[in-house]
């Protein structure tokens, strides 16, 4: 250390301010000062005093490291923040040469060169943003200024000031890659992918080769982070990476474009034969089960494919036609698949442009309620009216709520419309009963999602209070699907209800899972035998045997079994034959609006125009 303190000290000596203040500036001080020694002391302990303030100003600066060098480079001086920085402490860096210390081994020649030039052409060196070495060999970002003292004597002295850059560098590919890529998977994000697709795009064209993206979406996932909780949602997705990258190339390209959707693309394709092994190449990333809250559990996610050039030859098109077939593939339920095509792409715009129609047609009082009598089979009294849904837009002709309920179903349109049947059916049937008219019950249809709603049963419960009504008077259909997907809350719902002596009836009996032993656990009145089975069952004989063994269970369990879609006579009989307790079909009575049932109901009550005897 003896020796940089030595040369600093001199060299302030020489240089510093105060003695260039002396003299000529202060005439007095200097006529007063020359000559007395008292003075020359003062003047030399200010001089020392000031040089350990700039020593103690260098010493202190942590993330300046200053450094000086001899005319041969070699170090001279060598404060803390350089040990900190360069890894070398004073006595190691000591009389060493610059370049052979902290300059990487490309730049040392350029460094002499320059130095040289300084030295003796008076050629400054410029301030720059550097990469040095540390003593381990790392490389170390700095912003270095250069100042050289003494020039044009015979010690020149080079000082570097090198401030440390790692921080802003860090945080500047930091910066980047939260701006590329996603913080959770680490996998490009949309912008990076959509780059790294187009590329991808021109090199297979180049090369007259396709391309496969496939869109990937965790079927269910919001279920999993609510039931469990993000951080089990994370880790799900972190697993479903590490997933694909093993199963995937280092050529084909991935993102995760939103929380639980994912693109592959799969560049090079050539035949179609391969496209059924790349789908089986992502299904199979899913056969296994993944671990979450403590427990093995199977995730299922539906696909969406696009070919290029077939469906589109820029990343924004293939990434959104393979969205398309994948909100097509959600349609059909957990794990399934879909390829892109125009058809499909059309159909749904179509099917998007219907649900916003009929958003509008429940404020444009476009929908009401059609009602369509349940009758004995023994007596042909009308037992229950089935209310219906019935849309006419203002213009265009009527749509079948077999195409507007499914479509509502996708949507949360489904609760504004069971809300407004709900509404509907309560206040037909208290108007009725005012009237006097004889008819007990109608029923209502629940679709699926409408169960779903957590405040299901409170707002059914709200209604009938509203309307002043009962078990007696309002009745429930649901599908077998529903109740067999139904969790604890909604068949808990169903029990109370059904314990108060609500009607509630399975529609369209046998045409969902089928499988009779559920019956027992469930809370039901009745069962309705769909309609496919009474239209065959006069010819078909698997379709008679189902329907008398569909019966039969019925009536052991203590079910009330109805019959829909009777159009004929022999189809009657035939139903009648079999002890079916309640007949409804076209052949009897079509649904009707609520006027012309009125009519029906004040004029006949016992007896049908269908021919009941
Ligand atoms: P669903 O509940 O099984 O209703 C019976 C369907 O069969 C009705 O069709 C009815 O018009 C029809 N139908 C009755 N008798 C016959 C017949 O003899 N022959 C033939 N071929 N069909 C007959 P609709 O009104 O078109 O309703 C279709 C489906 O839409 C209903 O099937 C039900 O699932 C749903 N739906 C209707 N209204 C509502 C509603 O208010 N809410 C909910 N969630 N779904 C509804
Ligand atoms: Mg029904
Ligand atoms: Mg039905």
């Amino acid at each position: 250390m003896s020796g940089p303190r030595f040369r600093l000290r001199r060299w302030l000596r020489r240089h510093h301010p105060l003695k260039h203040r002396q003299g000529p500036r202060d005439p007095r001080g200097s006529e007063a000062s020359v000559g007395t020694t008292g003075e020359v002391e003062r003047v030399r302990r200010q001089y020392l005093e000031s040089e350990q303030r700039f020593r103690a100003l260098l010493e202190s600066l942590p993330r300046v490291a200053v450094q000086g060098y001899d005319r041969d480079r070699r170090v001279i001086y060598w404060n803390e923040a350089s040990t900190r920085l360069y890894g070398y402490a004073p006595e190691e860096a000591q009389g060493q040469l610059l370049e052979e210390l902290i300059i990487p081994e490309p730049m040392r020649e350029p460094v002499i060169l320059a130095h040289r030039a300084w030295v003796e052409q008076g050629v400054e060196i410029p301030a720059d943003e550097l990469e040095l070495q540390h003593k381990s060999g790392e490389r170390v970002p700095v912003f270095s200024h250069h100042v050289m003292l003494n020039e044009h004597t015979d010690t020149p002295l080079m000082f570097c000031v090198d401030v440390d850059l790692s921080d802003q560098k860090r945080a500047h590919r930091e910066l980047d890659f939260a701006r590329r890529f996603d913080h959770l998977t680490h996998l490009p994000n949309r912008e990076t992918f959509e780059a790294q697709l187009d590329e991808a795009i021109a090199e297979c064209r180049r090369r007259d080769a396709g391309l496969v993206l496939i869109y990937l979406d965790v079927d269910h996932f919001v279920e999993i982070n609510d039931a469990f909780g993000y951080e089990q949602g994370d880790r799900l997705l972190i697993e479903l990476t590490r997933r694909l990258h093993q199963a995937t190339r280092a050529s084909d390209l991935m993102s995760r474009i939103s929380s639980d959707e994912f693109v592959i693309a799969f560049p090079g394709f050539q035949r179609e034969d391969v496209l059924t092994q790349l789908v089986h190449k992502v299904q199979q990333v899913l056969r296994a089960p993944f671990l979450i809250d403590g427990s093995w559990r199977l995730v299922t996610a539906c696909l969406g494919l696009s070919l290029c050039p077939d469906n589109g030859d820029t990343a924004r098109e293939l990434i959104r036609n393979a969205d398309v077939a994948k909100n097509r593939a959600k349609l059909d339920g957990r794990g399934s698949v879909w390829f892109f095509d125009q058809q499909l792409h059309d159909e749904l715009l179509h099917q998007h442009r219907l649900v916003d129609r009929l958003e509008q047609a429940l404020d444009k009082d476009e929908l009401s309620l059609h009602y369509q009598p349940q009758v004995s089979a023994v007596s042909g009294r009308i037992e229950s009216l089935e209310a219906l849904l019935r849309w006419q837009p203002a213009e265009g002709p009527p749509i079948s709520p077999a195409v507007f309920i499914p479509l509502a179903e996708r949507s949360d349109l489904i609760h504004r419309l069971g809300d407004w049947v709900m509404e509907a059916a309560c206040r037909q049937r208290a108007l009725w009963r005012e009237a006097g008219l004889a008819i007990e019950r109608i029923d209502i249809n629940f679709s699926g999602r409408q169960m779903s709603r957590p405040d299901v049963f409170q707002r059914f419960e709200d209604c009938l209070a509203r309307h002043g009504l009962g078990p007696r008077h309002i009745g429930l259909e649901l599908t077998e699907n529903v109740l067999i997907e139904a969790d604890d809350r909604i068949l808990e719902g169903l029990r109370r209800l059904h314990e108060q002596g609500f009607r509630i009836a399975i529609d369209d009996f046998g045409t969902g899972y089928s499988s009779l032993s559920y019956l027992k656990h469930f809370p039901v009145t009745a069962l309705k035998i769909d309609r496919t089975f009474v239209r065959d069952a006069p010819d078909q004989p698997e379709d008679r045997a189902i329907m008398e063994a569909a019966i039969f269970i019925g009536h052991r369990l203590g079910l009330e079994v109805v019959a829909e879609g009777v159009e004929t006579l022999e189809q009657l009989t035939l139903i009648r034959e079999m002890r079916c307790d309640l007949v409804q079909g076209f052949y009897l009575f079509r649904p009707m609006p609520a006027l012309e049932m009125e009519r029906v109901l004040g004029g006949l009550v016992a007896g049908s125009p269908g021919g009941s005897g």
